[in-house]
């Protein structure tokens, strides 16, 4: 699993941080960031700083994207069955995904 914030839509809020603190980091421009263990991707941020989660903060970081008001956490899983064969990417591909808000529902 990997994640990465768009910071042209984070509010400063702080609530990743406060659910994932080893994920998320808040910086002085007051917009949250992804880490990469000590390191804070904060430049350039955005999509380039896709990081790997950290064994053991994957429900963490789910529910910080389920939660995040500026809904500008995304979620990249390892998806196998997207590579191989005949796909335009060889090599592993991974799926992006924003998990809904908590009690909203997917569809009818
Ligand atoms: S929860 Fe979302 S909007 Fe709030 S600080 Fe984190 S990334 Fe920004």
């Amino acid at each position: 699993m990997k994640v990465w914030i768009d910071q042209d839509l984070c509010t400063g809020d702080g609530l990743c941080e406060e659910i994932a603190p080893d994920v998320f980091a808040m910086l002085d421009d007051g917009l949250a960031y992804v880490k990469d263990g000590d390191k804070i991707l904060s430049e350039p941020g955005g999509a380039a700083g896709l990081a790997p989660v950290p064994a053991g903060q994957e429900e963490a970081t789910i529910e910080s994207a389920e939660e995040c008001p500026g809904e500008c956490i995304y979620i990249e899983i390892d998806c196998p069955t997207l590579s191989g064969p005949g796909r335009a990417a060889p090599g592993p591909s991974f799926g992006r995904f924003r998990p809904p808000k908590s009690g909203t529902r997917a569809g009818p």
